[in-house]
This record gives structure tokens, sequence and C-alpha cells, in this order.
């Protein structure tokens, strides 16, 4: 039921070796697939077995899940989109989808928009604590750990250190902190992101709380998540024990960890930004603005974006056919438009050619809504955006101010 906890692995050998901490997801997904609760799987894997180069696969053979790429931490996938682009239209396809925090919450966000069915939808969630940009990731494996990155086999993002594995079995390791100070390391958006532990999908999986075991820890979200779980148990594809109170602890320790780095860098990007004084603000931001070559990029690859007819468009009667946008509307108009569903993936900012920060701007303003209004969008598809919603107070409001003037 909601609210367990799982330190799982898979039952059988092969898998064990090839996924990650005891190869309990590959052991659900295929399970999953076998069992016929859902008719593919979404993962991602390497392409040309390259670690740097993340794509993602539909899987409908249950033998070839194996193939998925267990934690890829140069790759940066937009799952919530492609699921959005090519799979939403697909009627009572049924599928399980590995998936990071914020392509969850990106996910949830579309489902309440109505753009995706998450009933059709088992969210296999993964613990995470950042990615890198893959020419980043190469430049910082080169530079600050004097390897040739594509000797690297193994990567992991835990406890403030950036660890690599090479082929040799070597294991190196760096302080992140430092790392980043220097301008290595992960995304911008993924030192901000303080939501590591995926509990708004149906599985919180990762190895936080695993104690050193080849095991993954796995949290039951929702009934969905439940029902699979015990399906996987029963079918004995998993073993499973159940977590002590120091593997809980230990968790939460991890988690809380993640979330005081988040903190400070949050500040830090923050902070300075806050106390300028406006008219300095505006400055930095139209000076940014100034950069935008109006490519559409970070609207075509936000997973949020989803208007058929965007009002961005030449010929909507905002920007007239032939004219260029004024430097300050494009980024503007996205801004007004992500405010209350932006969950900080950092795909539009990966992809702006002018290297403005825009994740900066989105996530900042969504952080201060957020305090507003108590609401942090892609946590739960039955929370609807401030925005959206009326209090009784309000409606009563509404309903005097009709009859007064009826
Ligand atoms: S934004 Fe958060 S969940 Fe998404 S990749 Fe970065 S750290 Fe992971
Ligand atoms: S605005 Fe940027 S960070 Fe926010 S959801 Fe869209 S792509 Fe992700
Ligand atoms: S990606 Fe950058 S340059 Fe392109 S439209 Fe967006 S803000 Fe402008």
């Amino acid at each position: 039921m909601k609210g367990d906890t799982y330190l799982a692995w898979s039952s059988d050998e092969k898998i064990r070796k090839k996924g990650e901490s005891g190869g309990a997801v590959t052991a659900l997904l295929k399970v999953a697939l076998e069992m016929k609760i859902v008719d593919a799987v979404l993962v991602v894997k390497m392409r040309n077995r390259s670690r740097y180069d993340g794509v993602l696969s539909l899987i409908t053979d249950p033998n070839e899940v194996l193939q998925s790429g267990g934690a890829l931490h140069f790759a940066s996938v937009n799952v919530a989109r492609a699921l959005k682009e090519y799979l939403s239209g697909a009627k009572d396809f049924r599928m399980a989808v590995t998936c990071k925090p914020c392509d969850c919450r990106a996910i949830i966000e579309l489902a309440k928009r109505g753009q995706i069915n998450i009933d059709h939808l088992i969210l296999i969630g993964l613990n995470c604590t950042g990615t890198l940009l893959p020419a980043v990731a190469r430049r910082t494996l080169k530079e600050e750990y004097g390897v040739n990155p594509d000797d690297v086999v193994g990567e992991d993002v835990d406890k403030g250190k950036l660890i690599i594995k090479l082929a040799d079995g070597t294991r190196k390791e760096r302080d992140l902190k430092e790392l980043e100070e220097k301008g290595y390391g992960r995304r911008e958006n993924c030192r901000r992101c303080a939501v590591n532990i995926p509990r708004m999908a149906d599985l919180a999986c990762g190895k936080w709380g695993t104690r050193g075991k080849e095991a993954t820890f796995i949290e039951v979200c929702s009934q969905r998540g439940s029902e699979l779980m015990g399906k996987a148990i029963e079918a004995g594809a998993i073993f499973v024990e159940t977590p002590d109170q120091q593997a809980l602890k230990e968790r939460e320790e991890e988690d809380k960890q993640a979330v005081a780095l988040a903190t400070r860098w949050e500040q830090k990007d923050f902070d300075v930004l806050r106390w300028l004084p406006y008219d300095d603000r505006f400055k930095y931001w139209v000076e940014y603005f100034d950069r935008c070559i109006k490519c559409f990029g970070c609207r075509d690859v936000c997973p949020i974006c989803y208007c058929q007819d965007c009002y961005l468009e030449a010929g909507r009667g905002f920007l007239q056919g032939g004219q260029i946008p004024p430097h300050t509307i494009f980024p503007l108009v996205r801004l007004a438009h992500v405010a209350d569903s932006c969950v900080n993936c950092g795909q539009c900012q990966d992809v702006c050619p002018m290297e403005i920060p825009l994740t900066r701007l989105y996530h900042m303003l969504n952080t201060e809504l957020s305090s507003l209004f108590d609401y942090t969008p892609g946590m739960d598809v039955s929370d609807y955006p401030p925005l959206t919603t009326v209090t009784d107070e309000e409606a009563l409001i509404e309903e005097v101010n009709v009859f007064r003037k009826s």
C-alpha cells in the first residue's frame, strides 16, 4: 500500500549484474510487460554505447528491457515532451515510464491540462540529484579528472561528490561544490533542484537507504505502484526485505543534505538578483532578452508549452507577420505562460543558443509564486494551479457582486 517501503533486487542474476542497484527497476519493467500490465515501457538508453548520448526507447518485448541504460547522468532526455508529442494519442495504450522527478512533474502538469492520460501510465520515478550537459561532462572529466571521457563506464552524483568509474575498475571522485564553483559540474537548474525523491510518481526508486547493499530502495507512492510491486513479488521477479529504521534514517538524511545543497545554490543564484534595485534588476534581464534571436527553441522543447496555436507565432494578431517581436516580448510571454507550471527541468536553457539563463528567471518567479500560494507544480495531479481555482470566500464575493448588479 501507499507509503510501504522495500529494499528490492532482481531474482534474475543476469539482470542483477547488468541493471543498477540490484536491477529491481529493470525487473519491474520486465514483469510489467510479461504480465501484460502494460503494452510498452519507455526507458532511456545509450546511443552507440555513448554515456553522453541518451535516447528514449519504447520497448514492447520483455527480453529487450535489459537494453535500458541504467542511470545516465550525462544525458538529460526530455521524457515528458516526447511522451506528449508521440505517445499520448495512442488510445488505451498502457505504458510504464522511467523518469526523473522533473520528468514526472512535467507529466503531471500535462495531465492536469488534458494533454496526457495519466491513468494509462505507471510512473517509475528514479531519485535524482542532477545531470550534466554532455559537453560540460566531457570537459569536466578531461580537465578536472584527467581522464579520457570515453573511458568512463559509470558515474554517480552522491553525497556532494561526482564519482566516476573507469573500465579498469578505478574509481575517482571530486567535490561537486568545488567543481561547480569553477564552472564545471551539473546543469544550473539541477543545482537548485530540491525535489530529489520522486514521490509524485507511482514508485520512487533509488539507492539512498540501501546501506551499501546491491539493492534498490523503493517507496510505494500510489495504488498503481502498490499493485505492480505486489505482482512482481508474487511472480518471484524481485526479492524484497523491509528496510530497518537505520535505512529509513539514512535515506532521509541523504535527501536532507541534497536539499540543503540545492537551497544554498538557490540563495546564491537568486539573492544577488532579489536585492538589486528594481531598475538594475530590469536592466539585468533586458540585457539578456536583447540577445534573443527568436529561434523558438525554448518554446519547442518546453514540456509544459502545449498550445497548438502559439501566441508568439506571427499571424495571431499579437505579432504581425514579417515583424520581429520586440526584444522583451518573447521571453516575457513565455514567462507568463509557464509561471504556474514550470518544473525547473532546464530543457529551455539547455537549448538556448544565446545562453540566456532562462531557468533562473522562470524558477525564481515560480519559487515566489509557490510560497505565495503554497502551491508547487507537478506534485499532485489533483492539485490545480492557484489562479484556476476559487476559494469559497471568493465565490461568495462574486455572488454578492452579481446580486448587487442585478
Ligand atoms: S531538475 Fe532535478 S530531477 Fe531534473 S535532472 Fe535536474 S536534479 Fe534531476
Ligand atoms: S520553462 Fe524551461 S525549465 Fe520550465 S518547464 Fe519549460 S523547459 Fe522546463
Ligand atoms: S531559445 Fe533563447 S534565443 Fe531562442 S527564442 Fe528562446 S530565449 Fe530566444
